[in-house]
C-alpha cells in the first residue's frame, strides 16, 4: 500500500483489488472521496447520507462503504499548504483504491493552474467521460417529449483541442509553428493568429468506443451514434468515426449492425436494389425504418450539428453517443438542458478500472454553505458507482427514491421555482426525504 502522508485509510474497509481482469469487490470496500469546494459542503454529506441508507437498505448491512476522506481544491490547501491543490496522497488513493467520487471542485485562477478536474483525468488517464441523461418525471423539462430521452455520452476525455497543446499569439513560440506550417506544409495562416492542435488518435478513439460498445450489450442497449463533424474535419473527426466502425466490426461483429448493413437487409427484403442512400430509401418506404437488428446493437453516425437537432426533435432514436471530447462537452450540457438541468446530471470519468464519479455541475459558490442546492447530480454520480461497483440494488433503490421524491413536489429551490404547488426543502431535508422514501 502506498504511504499516505495526510491520508487516514479507515480500518474497516477492505481495499478493491483487480484479479482476472475483473473488479473484484469486498462487502466493505474503502472508497476515497472529495467533498469539493462551494457546494460541495452541503452536496457532499447529503450524498453519503443517501448512498450509505441504501447499502444498508439493499443488503440488510451486510454491506457498507469505509469512506475515505481525500482533499482536492480549497480543502487541500487547508490541509497540504499553499498551491497545493491536487496533492500526491489525493492521487495515489484512487490510483490504490480503484473507484472514488468527488463533488465539484474550483479551478484555481492565476497563472500556471489547470483545471483540477482535467488534471484528475490527464493524471489518472481517465479516457471516457460516461454521462447518462434520462428524465425524471415531474422534473421542469423545456422540452415536450421530455420522457424520449434515456441517452448515455461517452465523451473522449484526453484528446481533441482539449489536449492544451496551444500557442499564445504574439509569442516566439507561435510564430515558429506558423512559420512551419506556412513554409514547410504549404498553408498560409495568418501571421497574428494564436494556435491550437487537435490531436485525435487510433489509440484514444479505439478505447473509448470499445468501452461504450461493452456498456452497450452489458446494459441491453439498442443503439450506438458516432457524433462527429468529419464532413469538414477529415482526419480528425472524420477519422474517429471510421476507426469507430472499424473497432465495432473486428471486435463486437456478433453483437452489432451497422446501420447501413440494416438498410440493405431491409432493402433485399423488400426487393430493392440498394443503390439509394438510407435516408432517401426511407422515403420510398413511406418513412418506415429500416428492419429489425434482431437484438443486435445498432452502430450509426451522425454529424455533430445535425444531431443537436436530431436530440430534439427526434429524441428516442437516441441511445448511446460516442464522441470526441469538444462535441461531447457541448452535448451533454445541451441534452442535460432538456431534463431539467445539470442539478440532476452525473458523470463518471472512467479509465481501464479506475473509476472517478463526480457531480458534472460546478462548484456555485454563491450558494456554498446555505444548505440550498440539489444534491441530485451528485447522488446519482453515487448511483453510477453503486453500478460500477455490481451494487445494483441500491442504485436502483436511490433512483426510485428521487423518482418518488419529485413526483411528490417535493425539491430543492432550483426545481421548486419551476413547478407549480411544490414544497421547497433544503439540501439536506431533500436528502431526508429521498431515505423516507426508499422501500
Ligand atoms: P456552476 O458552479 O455549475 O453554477 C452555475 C449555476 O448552475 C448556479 O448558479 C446554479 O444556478 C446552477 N447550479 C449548479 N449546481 C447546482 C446544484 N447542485 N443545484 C442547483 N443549481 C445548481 O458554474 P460556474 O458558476 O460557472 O462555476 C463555478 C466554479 O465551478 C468555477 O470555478 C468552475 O471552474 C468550477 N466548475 C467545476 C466543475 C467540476 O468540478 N466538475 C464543473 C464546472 C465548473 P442558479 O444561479 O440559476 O440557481
Amino acid at each position: 500500500m502506498a504511504n499516505f502522508d495526510r491520508v487516514i485509510v479507515p480500518e474497516n474497509g477492505t481495499p478493491i483489488t483487480i484479479e482476472n481482469n475483473e473488479l473484484k469487490v469486498p462487502d466493505n470496500p474503502i472508497i476515497p472521496f472529495i467533498r469539493g469546494d462551494g457546494i460541495g459542503i452541503d452536496l457532499w454529506p447529503a450524498s453519503q447520507l443517501v448512498l450509505d441508507a441504501a447499502v444498508e437498505k439493499a443488503y440488510g448491512g451486510n454491506r457498507k462503504i469505509a469512506w475515505m476522506k481525500i482533499y482536492a481544491g480549497d480543502e487541500a490547501v487547508d490541509k497540504y499548504g499553499d498551491g497545493q491543490y491536487l496533492p500526491e496522497d489525493t492521487i495515489n488513493a484512487i490510483k490504490e483504491f480503484i473507484i472514488a467520487i468527488k463533488g465539484p471542485l474550483t479551478t484555481p485562477v492565476g497563472g500556471g493552474h489547470r483545471s483540477l478536474n482535467v488534471s484528475l483525468r490527464r493524471i489518472l488517464d481517465l479516457y471516457a467521460c460516461v454521462r447518462p441523461v434520462k428524465w425524471f418525471k415531474g422534473v421542469p423539462s423545456p422540452s415536450v417529449h421530455p420522457h424520449w430521452m434515456d441517452i448515455v455520452i461517452f465523451r473522449e476525455n484526453t484528446e481533441d483541442v482539449y489536449s492544451g497543446i496551444e500557442w499564445e499569439q504574439g509569442t516566439d513560440a507561435v510564430a515558429k509553428v506558423i512559420e512551419f506550417i506556412n513554409k514547410e506544409m504549404g498553408k498560409n495562416i495568418r501571421l497574428d493568429s494564436g494556435i491550437g492542435v487537435k490531436p485525435i488518435s487510433i489509440t484514444g478513439t479505439k478505447r473509448l468506443v470499445r468501452k461504450a460498445i461493452k456498456y452497450a450489450i452489458a446494459e441491453g442497449r439498442k443503439s450506438i451514434t458516432f457524433m462527429h463533424k468529419g464532413n469538414i474535419m477529415k482526419y480528425t473527426e472524420g477519422a474517429f468515426k471510421d476507426w469507430g466502425y472499424e473497432l465495432a466490426i473486428d471486435e463486437f461483429r456478433d453483437y452489432i449492425i451497422t446501420e447501413a448493413e440494416l438498410w440493405d437487409e431491409a432493402m433485399a427484403e423488400d426487393g430493392v436494389t440498394p443503390i439509394t442512400k438510407p435516408g432517401a430509401f426511407a422515403e420510398l418506404r413511406g418513412g418506415k425504418p429500416a428492419g429489425d437488428p434482431n437484438g443486435r446493437i445498432i452502430i450509426k453516425d451522425r454529424i455533430a450539428d445535425s444531431i443537436f437537432q436530431q436530440i430534439q426533435t427526434r429524441t428516442n432514436e437516441y441511445d448511446i453517443i460516442a464522441t470526441p471530447n469538444l462535441n461531447g462537452d457541448y452535448i451533454s450540457d445541451a441534452a442535460a438542458a432538456m431534463v431539467g438541468g445539470l442539478g440532476m446530471a452525473p458523470g463518471a470519468n472512467i479509465g481501464d478500472f479506475i473509476g472517478l464519479f463526480e457531480a458534472t455541475h460546478g462548484t456555485a459558490p454563491k450558494y456554498a454553505g446555505q444548505d440550498k442546492v440539489n444534491p441530485g447530480s451528485l447522488m446519482l454520480s453515487g448511483v453510477m458507482m453503486l453500478n460500477y461497483l455490481g451494487w445494483r440494488e441500491a442504485g436502483e433503490m436511490i433512483e426510485k427514491a428521487i423518482k418518488r421524491t419529485i413526483e411528490v413536489k417535493t425539491v430543492t429551490y432550483d426545481l421548486h421555482r419551476q413547478m407549480e404547488g411544490a414544497t421547497k426543502v433544503s439540501c439536506s431535508g431533500y436528502a431526508a426525504e429521498i431515505v423516507k422514501n426508499m422501500v
